[in-house]
């Protein structure tokens, strides 16, 4: 946290982020097919590998045509010149003209791919619909009768494809998991399945790479706490149906604007940033959980309360202040401070695989709350 503060707006680089897994599907690998780039600005690289040579960018809105696929995170892509590159396809919106049929009885459709953003039109079941790209169970469509925007995909049926190589079975996979569709319901997150069902949570461990965080009395490197303790909150939220990215997923440094900025490009539902705290003050101790907008101050704390009932340690209450990460986040995000690395007691506790456990469990309870009173 402390080092989070003193950090100055970052010179700012094109989005290439750590792993985030799930973020993008391909219907079928090797298919050729368009994408549009949904970054600011995309690296263009020589081999699917973020540490290799950039060879391009791209800009938001481009349009390009994939031509092979990677470990399902690296698209190889053509270029305008004709040159080929790889870019990492989280910030790739696959562009297919997929037809399909509303099968809700009335059916939103978002000017965004996310619940809140505004309707922009209904349709009703039956209605034929052409499906332009797809992201993170989205379908950005036009229908028959000249609507546009995204739908939840959970409410539509694609049509069967008559003379395509057979589904992988990763798409069997997506297929099999749409749920059947109940006329009355429209929004996926209402339908009680799964509490976080349809959720996009992004989950930020601070720190990382060439910027350790804070150091505990043992010697343990804040960023080397923070990311087992949001891989548990990962596992704990995906099992509750929530779709979960990741801002880091291993030691990497990641520039705040690039933590942020994730949140915005997907439009999530809540950013929450996970640090451990430090003072000089060696009885400083409990938890504490900051929001930047006033509208956030429910988030910082629901999530804060619980964490502080399911880890038993002290609560110091859900605070204002002005850090990076919130301030130039445009959707609904927190950042706690899970203990002292710089107390005793706090550390003795903090730094156990059982304490990320009670973590995971007060997040997940804490985004019940929060959602449920939203
Ligand atoms: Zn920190």
């Amino acid at each position: 946290m402390k080092n989070l503060r003193l950090m100055k707006v970052l010179t700012a680089l094109s989005i290439v982020a750590a792993p985030l897994p799930e973020l993008h599907q391909h219907a079928l690998a090797n298919t050729a097919s368009q994408g549009t780039v949904i970054a600011d600005d995309l690296n263009v690289r020589a081999q699917a590998d973020m540490s290799s040579k950039i060879v391009g960018q791209l800009h938001q809105g481009d349009t390009v045509e994939i031509i092979d696929s990677k470990n399902n995170n690296w698209d190889q892509i053509k270029l305008p010149n004709n040159q080929t590159g790889w870019v990492y396809n989280a910030w790739l919106a696959q562009t297919q003209n997929i037809g399909a049929t509303v099968e809700a009885f009335v059916l939103r459709v978002h000017e965004n791919p996310n619940l809140e953003s505004k309707v922009v039109g209904r349709l009703t079941k039956g209605t034929k619909i052409t499906i332009q790209a797809e992201q993170t169970g989205w379908a950005k469509i036009v229908s028959s009768s000249g609507v546009e925007g995204w739908v939840s995909e959970n409410y539509i049926r694609k049509d069967t494809p008559v003379d395509s190589a057979p589904p992988s079975k990763k798409e069997d996979l997506s297929q099999g998991s749409k749920p059947l569709v109940d006329p009355s319901i429209q929004e996926p997150a209402q339908n009680g399945e799964l509490p976080l069902k349809g959720k996009i949570i992004v989950l930020d461990a601070g720190h990382g790479g060439k910027d350790d965080g804070a150091t505990s009395i043992t010697g343990t490197h804040e960023k080397s706490l923070t990311l087992p303790t949001v891989q548990t909150v990962e596992q704990k939220l995906k099992d509750a149906g929530a779709i979960v990215y990741m801002t880091r997923n291993d030691d990497t440094y990641i520039p705040l604007n690039q933590r942020s900025g994730l949140a915005n490009q997907i439009h999530a539902d809540a950013f929450i940033s996970f640090h451990y705290n430090w003072s000089q003050d060696s009885s400083a101790n409990g938890l504490t959980s900051f929001y930047y907008q006033k509208s956030n101050s429910p988030l910082a704390s629901d999530i804060l309360n619980e964490v502080v009932k399911t880890t038993g340690l002290k609560n110091d209450g859900a605070q204002f202040d002005d850090l990076y990460v919130l301030r130039n986040n445009s959707q609904p995000s927190t950042l706690i401070e899970l203990g002292f690395l710089s107390n005793k007691q706090d550390d003795s506790t903090l730094e156990s695989p059982a304490f990320r456990n009670q973590v995971a469990q007060g997040v997940y309870q804490g985004l019940l709350t929060y959602f449920s009173n939203k």
